[in-house]
């Protein structure tokens, strides 16, 4: 496995590689969720190429970038256990070269859920996974069910820009008790831990509900708020019955539809999803 920090190195180990590129982008400190995609990679593709990079443009001003956990030595030796074959860990220079001034704007899937609540953060996802694509070249690009709206908007970008790509979606792993795993749980006391399982209850109460025939989102969206609110530590940022491909909110469950949740645990804010369809 080779570890490279430069565009110029992963640009010479691109062109030598054969075969299908598979690239999982994460923001580093690695869980069972990330090497999930890693593995799916590894199955599908002759390669697999992960990136490691914080990546600051998708951060607000008041948001955790300065305390986003970090430990590359640990990730790197959980990719070279899975087989990643390279591994870039850009400098910030070498992402955002001072002179930098270009932007990607996807419109419209972006200005709901998470883009109301982080202005600013769908335009930093799909500025620095649009770079990626063009360093890495990859053949396909992995990404977690975890982030429903960013799958949106990535499919959404590629479809745009005409990006020779395919965008492979990878089911949420989850703790034993349905906690969906995520880089930030690690700032959760025990207490607030315990108080994170409200995300998959409400999620598995609107599954429910759909399974058994009801049309009606907004019962849906309210029986799982009424849930929420039971829980004395979490402090709802939205919970959203919307439609799997525009992300609008629906009145009805008539076509594939993604349930989906921001909510804070104490200084935590946690999302999750759930499709139904
Ligand atoms: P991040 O490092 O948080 O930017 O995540 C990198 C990639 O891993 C994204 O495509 C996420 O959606 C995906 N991911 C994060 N957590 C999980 C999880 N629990 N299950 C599946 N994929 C995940």
């Amino acid at each position: 496995m080779q570890v490279v920090k430069t565009v110029v190195e992963i640009r010479g180990l691109r062109q030598k590689l054969k075969g299908t590129v598979g690239f999982v982008p994460t923001m580093g400190y690695l869980h069972e969720g990330h090497l999930a995609l890693v593995k799916q990679a590894k199955q599908e593709d002759s390669a697999v190429i992960v990136s490691i990079y914080v990546n600051p443009t998708q951060f607000g001003p008041r948001e955790d970038f300065a305390a986003y956990p970090r430990d590359l030595d640990r990730d790197i030796e959980l990719l070279r256990k899975e087989g990643t074959d390279i591994v870039f860990v850009p400098l910030d220079d070498e992402i955002y070269p001072r002179e930098f001034s270009s932007w990607v704007d996807v419109e419209k899937v972006t200005e709901r859920l998470e883009g109301a609540s982080r202005p600013e953060h769908f335009r930093g996802v799909a500025t620095v996974v649009a770079k990626l694509f063009n360093i890495v070249q990859p053949t396909r690009a992995y990404f977690g069910q975890k982030d429903a709206q960013q799958v949106v908007v990535i499919k959404r970008m590629v479809a745009d820009l005409n990006m020779n790509l395919e965008v492979a979606v990878v089911p949420t792993v989850r703790e034993s008790d349905g906690l969906a795993m995520s880089s930030r749980n690690i700032h959760l006391s025990p207490k607030e831990r315990q108080a994170a399982i409200i995300l998959f209850k409400a999620l598995t109460l609107a599954q429910r509900l759909w399974r058994s025939g009801e049309k009606d989102a907004e019962k849906i969206r309210r029986q799982m708020t009424a849930l929420i609110r039971k829980e004395p530590l979490a402090q709802i940022d939205y919970v959203s019955i919307a439609d799997a491909q525009t992300l609008e909110e629906l009145n009805s469950l008539d076509r594939p539809a993604v349930a989906s949740l921001a909510v804070r645990i104490g200084k935590t804010r946690l999302i999750d999803d759930m499709p139904l369809a």
